[in-house]
């Protein structure tokens, strides 16, 4: 798994054997499933399948960890990486101990408000074709400044892709806002074919970027404006996860009639 120090942005791989040198070699006998889950088990509490999303985070990561709750994904590597700032382990860069969970093989994690800066970054740098999926629509977010900058992206005749719910999905209190919104989209749509605005019942969540890299996760990217910690999505740099996300954003824009 991947760490960075937040003071000076380093990042580091963790394996297993960081961690054990950090937790010492007393604990490393005697550990009939490997060590990695006899120390956990015994030091965090992980058993049965924390243990083994543990293992794989420090082996790398993996297909174990696809399909996995994020969220839960997110605790491991938050508790694996207290290890290292209760163990004081100093950034080789810096010096210093401050250590954050990043990720993990070619998957980075995106907390809270991060998520804003990725629909910005996604619309300020795509080239070719970006999709933007968000259970929700509102002119919280679909804000006069934001209308710029996605007017700009359509400028460089990028493919853009919008998918969100239909006005059944929105409840009352978020109406007003779904069809200023709505509004606003339609009447860039009129000047910009390029720009598809599909709606359909939707959770899926998530941006792509290009095919260079996915977002995907619990982040409803056009209508949360506030973007709690809780949020938690990752961020996909493998080229099957992103052809496999893709094709996932295309099946919900097929037409049902
Ligand atoms: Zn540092």
């Amino acid at each position: 798994m991947d760490v960075k120090c937040l003071e000076c942005g380093e990042k580091t791989i963790v394996g297993s054997d960081l961690i054990k040198n950090l937790l010492g070699g007393t604990l490393v006998t005697g550990a009939a499933l490997g060590w990695v889950s006899y120390a956990f088990a015994g030091l965090l509490g992980f058993y049965g399948g924390a243990a083994v999303i543990a293992t794989a985070l420090l082996a790398g990561g993996g297909l174990v960890l696809t399909g996995k709750d994020l969220g839960v994904v997110v605790k491991i590597g938050n508790k694996i990486t207290d290890i290292l700032n209760r163990r004081r382990y100093a950034c080789l860069s810096c010096g210093k101990v401050n250590w954050s969970f990043l990720g993990y093989q070619k998957v980075e994690i995106v907390r809270g408000a991060e998520h804003k800066r990725e629909l910005m970054d996604a619309i300020t740098n795509s080239r070719k074709e970006l999709f933007i999926a968000s259970g929700f629509l509102s002119s919280n977010v679909v804000t006069t400044s934001f209308l710029t900058s996605l007017e700009e992206c359509l400028k460089k005749d990028v493919s853009v892709k919008l998918i969100f719910s239909d006005s059944n999905s929105h409840s009352d209190w978020m109406f007003v806002g779904y069809t200023q919104a709505l509004k606003e989209l339609r009447a860039l749509n009129l000047r910009y074919p390029n720009l598809q605005l599909i709606q359909k019942n939707t959770h899926q969540k998530g941006l792509v970027v290009d095919q260079k890299y996915a977002v995907v996760g619990s982040f409803n990217f056009l209508s949360n404006q506030k973007a709690l910690r809780d949020e938690t999505s990752a961020k996909v740099f493998e080229e099957d996860g992103i052809y496999e996300l893709r094709k996932e954003f295309l099946a919900v824009c097929e037409p049902t009639g």
